[in-house]
C-alpha cells in the first residue's frame, strides 16, 4: 500500500488582510520549518500573491479558495484557473460546502472546474460532505456516493488520482462539533472504496477531514488510518494553533 504523505490545508475563508496575511506567514513558517506534511495555506483571493512572495522556498504552498470553470469570458466578479496560475497559486479548494450552500455552486459546475484546474495545473481539494438531516436519515453515503460521481464525472481514473479530497460534513464545520474519529474514518473509508468502484488509484488519493479540526482533536482524527490529513477553517487563523495542527500530522 502507497504511504500517503500527510497533508493540512487552512482554508482562511473571507479573513485577513494583506498585513495580516504577512504577519500570519511570517509567524508560521519557524514553527513548521521541520514538517514532512504537505502545507497549503488558501487566503482570499487578494492575499494569494502577497503570501506566494512571503513563503517562497518555505515548504508551503498556497491555494485558492474557489475559481470558474471557463477559461476567460462574460463572468463579473469571478476568476480563472489561468489567473490563480500566473501568480503561482498551487492549488484551490472547489466545492466547499459554503459555496455549494451560499452561492449556488452546483455538481454540475464542479464537474467542469474540478478537470479545469488540473489542465492548468492545479491541485483541485475538492470538498464532499452531507447534512445533518441526511446523516440522520441514514442517507450519509448516498449522498457522498452521488456528489464524488457528479463531480469526478469527466476525469478519468488518472485524473481522479491527481485529486484532493476533503471529508466535509456540513454539521460539523464552524460549528465546535467535530465528527469522532470513528465517524470521519467511516465516512472517509467508504469515499476509497468509491474512488475504488471509479476505478482510481484509491490508495494514492489523499482524503482530509474537515469540521471543527483544532489543536486538541487533530492528532486522534489523523490517526486513523483513512483521514491523511485536514481542512482546517476558524483554528487555521492563528498561526499557533494551525502549527500546533501541522505538528500532529
Ligand atoms: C472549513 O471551512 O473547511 C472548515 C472545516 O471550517 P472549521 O474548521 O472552522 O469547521
Amino acid at each position: 500500500m502507497p504511504e500517503r504523505t500527510p497533508y493540512i490545508a487552512a482554508n482562511w475563508k473571507m479573513h485577513k488582510t494583506l498585513a495580516a496575511a504577512a504577519g500570519f506567514v511570517d509567524a508560521l513558517l519557524p514553527r513548521i520549518a521541520t514538517t514532512a506534511a504537505d502545507v497549503v495555506l488558501c487566503p482570499p483571493f487578494l492575499a494569494l500573491a502577497e503570501v506566494v512572495e512571503r513563503s517562497r522556498g518555505a515548504a508551503v504552498r498556497v491555494g485558492a479558495q474557489n475559481m470558474h470553470e471557463e477559461p476567460a469570458g462574460a463572468f463579473t466578479g469571478e476568476v480563472s484557473a489561468e489567473m490563480l496560475v500566473e501568480i503561482e497559486v498551487d492549488a484551490v479548494i472547489l466545492g466547499h460546502s459554503e459555496r455549494r450552500r451560499l452561492f449556488g455552486e452546483t455538481d454540475e459546475a464542479l464537474a467542469r472546474k474540478v478537470p479545469a484546474a488540473l489542465a492548468a495545473g492545479l491541485e483541485p481539494i475538492l470538498c464532499v460532505g452531507e447534512t445533518e438531516e441526511a446523516r440522520e436519515a441514514g442517507q450519509t453515503e448516498v449522498v457522498l456516493e452521488r456528489q464524488l460521481q457528479a463531480d469526478l464525472a469527466a476525469l478519468d481514473p488518472a485524473g481522479i488520482g491527481r485529486v484532493v479530497l476533503a471529508y466535509e460534513p456540513i454539521w460539523a464545520i464552524g460549528t465546535g462539533r467535530t465528527a469522532s474519529p470513528d465517524q470521519a474514518q467511516a465516512a472517509i473509508a467508504f469515499l476509497r472504496h468509491s474512488l475504488e468502484g471509479l476505478g482510481a488509484p484509491a490508495q494514492e488519493v489523499r482524503i482530509l477531514y474537515g469540521g471543527s479540526v483544532t489543536p486538541g482533536n487533530a492528532a486522534e482524527l489523523m490517526a486513523q488510518p483513512d483521514v491523511d490529513g485536514a481542512l482546517v477553517g476558524g483554528a487555521s487563523l492563528d498561526p499557533g494553533d494551525f502549527a500546533a495542527i501541522v505538528q500532529a500530522a
